[in-house]
């Protein structure tokens, strides 16, 4: 089956998911979804809600605010995301790397996949976030939901690596920052909700095209 396909029955069945899911209140906006996409590692998004709310809390929602917080106070304040002392360093030296480009728009005017995957701290799960999600870059994010369905559908091998897949979707779809944006979305929709580790394939909007190699 054809990417755009499995995309368009998903979108037709599901809606449209309307991400990254954002609270407000950063400066720019933009400024949350890239210190979401670092929270996020290793943890829940409601984790990273009460991090970023605690942030918010403490007005510390902005480049310049990140910047002239210390790290233990940072790190004291995401403690619900979890790995708090590590992230707070990745987010400080995160924020120092954007500082090189003046502010945040003209760091998500320039930056390029490259340099930001060269940052202490992101990688290509983070890097593709903050490219897609946080710049309109148009990069596909993958994540463990993207490897469990696909190669339960029989479309990629289990084993495939990060690089393989994120090439096997920008070569297979319009190169379409919209697209890439709400397919990962439901992507992640389908995966925490019908393709679990037990799958529910009976309520599945893929059954019918799904290899179901389990
Ligand atoms: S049919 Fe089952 S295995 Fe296939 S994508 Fe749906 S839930 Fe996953």
């Amino acid at each position: 089956m054809k990417l755009l396909k499995v995309y368009d029955i998903l979108l037709s069945t599901s809606g449209p998911q309307n991400w990254w899911p954002m609270d407000g209140g950063f400066s720019p906006k933009e400024w949350e979804v890239c210190i979401g996409a670092i929270l996020t590692q290793n943890t829940s998004w409601n984790n990273v809600k009460k991090a970023l709310d605690n942030l918010k809390k403490e007005n510390i929602v902005s480049l310049e605010k990140t910047l002239g917080t210390n790290e233990k106070k940072i790190a004291e304040l995401i403690r619900p995301s979890g790995y708090y002392n590590q992230k707070a360093k990745k987010l400080k030296g995160f924020a120092e790397f954007v500082k090189t480009f003046g502010n945040v728009n003209n760091f998500l005017k320039n930056i390029e996949r490259d340099q930001l995957l060269k940052v202490n701290g992101i990688g290509p799960e983070t890097a593709d976030s903050i490219l897609l999600y946080a710049a309109g870059k148009a990069s596909f994010v993958i994540d463990a939901y993207t490897k469990r369905i696909f190669s339960r559908m029989g479309m990629t091998g289990k084993e495939i690596g990060y690089e393989e897949l994120r090439k096997f979707f920008e070569q297979n779809l319009p190169r379409d920052s919209r697209i890439y944006n709400e397919y990962h979305a439901l992507i992640v929709d389908l995966g925490k909700k019908v393709c679990k580790p037990k799958p529910l394939c009976e309520k599945c909007p893929l059954g019918r095209k799904c290899k179901k190699i389990i």
